[in-house]
């Protein structure tokens, strides 16, 4: 059986469990090995499983087999407001990608 890549179940509980809960499951302090990338500021994106990963912002495109776009989305269509923030954000990251890579 294939084993889960490395802090995906803390980054699962971390994005599942109510707030005091979720504190007890930070990203891990090694490498992930497969870093997937949030911005954190304007400067800098970090990865969702570990402390390691960080580089320079990158303006990523939409990935529409991603759960978690698919549940932001959800979330966003039941009327969180949060939610749609952060789909607004994704979808303008989206839009500069677009015109700032060729591929
Ligand atoms: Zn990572």
């Amino acid at each position: 059986m294939a084993r889960w890549p490395r802090y995906r179940l803390r980054t699962w509980a971390r994005e599942h469990f109510p707030r005091p809960l979720a504190y007890l499951f930070p990203p891990g302090s090694k490498d992930c090995g497969r870093h997937e990338w949030f911005r954190n500021d304007e400067h800098t994106d970090i990865c969702w499983h570990c402390t390691v990963g960080e580089r320079e912002h990158v303006p990523a495109k939409i990935d529409p087999t991603s759960e978690l776009w698919h549940a932001l989305n959800q979330a966003a269509r039941a009327g969180s407001s949060d939610a749609q923030k952060i789909v607004d954000r994704v979808v303008a990251e989206d839009e500069e990608a677009r015109r700032t890579t060729r591929v």
